[in-house]
């Protein structure tokens, strides 16, 4: 089958691309390279059977182009990671409802498969864990910046199952839980990376809050699983269906894990999320997804256990702050 990916250059994007690649599919990747990057995909660039384009999706001619020519579209391109969007909320609101505007009405010309990316923040303040996919969004008031990316991912999900429901755009919407593995980058503040890091250089761990949130962490391999047999499934047309790992862990027991994982002296320092954030910054508690739906439909739920994450992560890091080979024989 013949693949685009957009944002096919970020972390997720570049882990579908590898695993379609070696089951034999042809993947077109489009990327502006906002927080993609060519170092995430620059191992499968030797292969034949990947190209890549960076450009926008708002490059509608291109956008076109490339749709006519897939079997299946996978839109992942999207504003992601809280510090991004606490400090570039009109770039989060538009690339995220335009973007995925522009995929649909594209790819409905050519009644092209959809799979497009959601997240759990669409659960936002539910208490009601673990989150089934029926469950009521509770979203915070509009001036707290943070909600707006809960706000816009809704949207492209109301979006999505319009297509389905009025133009019969067969679409899949998957919300995705918090994804962590190689190649994911501490630089918009997903926590794993950042802890990691901290650790593997000796530095403070920095805990927001009172560290008693908890999240459960799903390893990208496992994500990309579930996107591949969704795609799979006919059944999975017009659904919403949740894309996480079950085991939950409270922040502050990751930054002991995560020190303890690496052999690290590091402290463990607790930060006030409005110094983290911004003032008046809502954080959510708890985070669990329901994967039943995800199991029903596929025969599959992520498993990948936290601890054998983060050593994975954590031999990332090392690899990369070793140098490069070639970098070396030409010295
Ligand atoms: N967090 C933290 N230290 C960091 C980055 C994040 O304590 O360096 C916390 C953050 O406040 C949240 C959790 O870790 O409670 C997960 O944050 P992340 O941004 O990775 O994902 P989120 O679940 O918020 O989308």
């Amino acid at each position: 089958m013949r693949f685009l990916i957009t944002g096919g250059a970020g972390f997720i994007g570049s882990h579908l691309a590898e695993r379609l690649l070696q089951r034999g599919d042809t993947v077109v990747l489009l990327d502006n390279l906002s927080t993609g990057s060519m170092d995430n995909i620059r191992h499968l660039k030797s292969s034949e059977r990947l190209t890549y384009h960076l450009d926008n999706i708002e490059n509608r001619q291109l956008l076109a182009e490339l749709v006519d020519d897939a079997d299946v579209i996978v839109h992942l391109a999207a504003a992601v990671g809280v510090k991004l969007i606490v400090e570039s909320p009109v770039r989060t609101i538009e690339t995220n409802v335009n973007g995925t505007q522009l995929v649909l009405e594209t790819a409905c010309k050519k009644r092209k498969l959809v799979l497009t990316a959601s997240t759990s923040e669409v659960y936002g303040k539910n208490v009601n864990v673990p989150f089934h996919e029926d469950a009521d969004l509770v979203l915070g008031p509009t001036t707290k910046g943070r909600w707006s990316y809960a706000a816009s991912k809704a949207l492209d999900e109301f979006l999505a199952l319009s297509y389905w429901k009025e133009k019969k755009l067969p679409v899949i919407v998957v919300r995705l839980f918090n994804t962590v593995g190689p190649r994911q980058t501490g630089r918009y503040g997903m926590v794993l990376p950042n802890f990691v890091k901290a650790a593997l250089d000796g530095k403070p761990i920095s805990v927001y809050g009172n560290g008693q949130q908890s999240r459960c962490f799903c390893d990208v391999r496992d994500t990309v699983e579930a996107l591949v047999r969704l795609i799979d499934t006919p059944r999975s047309i017009g659904e919403v269906v949740n894309v996480g790992n079950t085991e939950e862990i409270s922040i502050e027991a990751l930054a002991h894990r995560v020190k303890e994982r690496t052999r690290s002296s590091s402290p463990i320092e607790f930060i006030p999320y409005d110094q983290a954030y911004e003032p008046g910054f809502e954080d959510m508690m708890r985070r669990v997804p329901s994967v039943e739906k995800l199991q029903a439909l596929t025969a599959f739920r992520p498993q990948t256990p936290l601890s054998e994450i983060i050593d994975r992560v954590t031999a990332y890091f090392q690899s990369k702050s070793e140098p490069a080979p070639h970098a070396a024989a030409v010295r």
